[in-house]
């Protein structure tokens, strides 16, 4: 997915002390185009950048693509960030310039690292009616971040108890760990409560956790939040209990030690500085030629030509006149 959102709200400082659970409520953002169709945003807020090396969480749908015209996400470029997509229903076409062509399908996972850069596109398919899910980034720690790209796939076994069923898409839950490798530790999950359930949950009291409410009533650890909603808890509890209202719960568990590093993060891009940044806009710019030459006026570079694009690449968006500023 791509990132249009012209307003990213430098994030205030963090009172001292620390915080605690943090509720952060969605916000509207339009993804452009003449039939947008609109995502809610919870990671990056006023309030905070990461949860552990999460640092993007756009939640959409259920939405019904005849209203909608669905997902159209031509060619745009990516660096220093992973993203990691997670449909509950519909279906995309991903590709990408590492070479991959591949399907997003409800319960799979599709991890994209862009590593120093990578171009992708992203289109709901035709026969999908109702498009609901979620776009997730992931920023790469230092040591990583100029790789070379790769993609990942995997459909994790649902794993269930008294009361849930969670697919481990990412890191270790529940006896379980996804075989998908990732650049720091992270955990991503998909969990399933059914109406009136308590479950307590034990996770790595190292991490961060963000908890991404879909459907249905939910508490956690006595903090109550409405679908769309993110909670941000902090790291020191070795057991989360998750207690489910009565309605079926469809929530997105996230977690990973706090990142620790500062990121300059602007439209697609995660660098350090702002002529990281500047860097790589000039040199996706620099790829959009004519049109008529490579790939519907894609030429190669530094983030390559995704395999069959069919649509025109996205220019990137004009800079702010100030430089951009670390966010922690
Ligand atoms: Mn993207």
């Amino acid at each position: 997915m791509s990132n249009l959102d012209r307003d990213p709200h430098p994030p205030e400082p963090v009172p001292a002390g620390g915080p605690g659970p943090q509720l952060l409520r969605p916000r509207d953002v339009p993804l452009g185009g003449p039939r947008a169709m609109t995502v809610r945003r919870t990671l990056p807020s006023r309030e905070r950048t990461f949860i552990g090396a999460w640092c993007f969480v756009d939640h959409y749908g259920p939405d019904d693509v005849a209203e909608t015209g669905g997902m159209v996400v031509a060619p745009h470029p990516h660096t220093g960030l992973a993203t990691v997509s997670w449909l509950f229903t519909g279906e995309i076409e991903h590709r990408d310039s590492a070479g991959h062509h591949a399907m997003v399908r409800p319960g799979e996972v599709n991890l994209m690292t862009a590593g120093r850069g990578i171009s992708h596109s992203e289109v709901s398919t035709p026969g999908t009616t109702v498009l609901h899910g979620a776009q997730l980034w992931v920023a790469l720690p230092e040591a990583a971040r100029d790789t070379a790209p790769r993609f990942e796939h995997h459909a994790p076994d649902p794993v269930t108890g008294e009361g849930y069923e969670a697919r481990v898409f990412l890191g270790s839950l529940l006896g379980v760990t996804s075989p998908v490798t990732t650049d720091s530790p992270l955990l991503g999950v998909e969990l399933l409560l059914e109406p009136g359930a308590a479950v307590e949950i034990e996770v790595d009291p190292a991490h961060e956790h963000g908890v991404l409410l879909d459907a249905g009533g939910l508490a956690v650890d006595d903090v109550v939040l409405a679908p769309g909603d993110l909670l941000a808890l902090p790291p020191g509890a070795a057991v989360r209990r998750f207690v489910a209202g009565p309605a079926p719960v469809r929530a997105l568990l996230l977690g990973g030690p706090p990142f620790g590093e500062e990121i300059v993060m602007w439209w697609n891009f995660v660098g350090r500085t702002h002529d990281d940044v500047v860097a790589a806009r000039e040199q996706w710019q620099a790829q959009l030629g004519p049109e008529g030459e490579g790939h519907l006026g894609l030429v190669d570079g530094r983030f390559g030509v995704p395999v069959g694009a069919d649509l025109p690449p996205v220019p990137a968006p004009a800079l702010p006149g100030v430089r951009l500023r670390p966010r922690r």
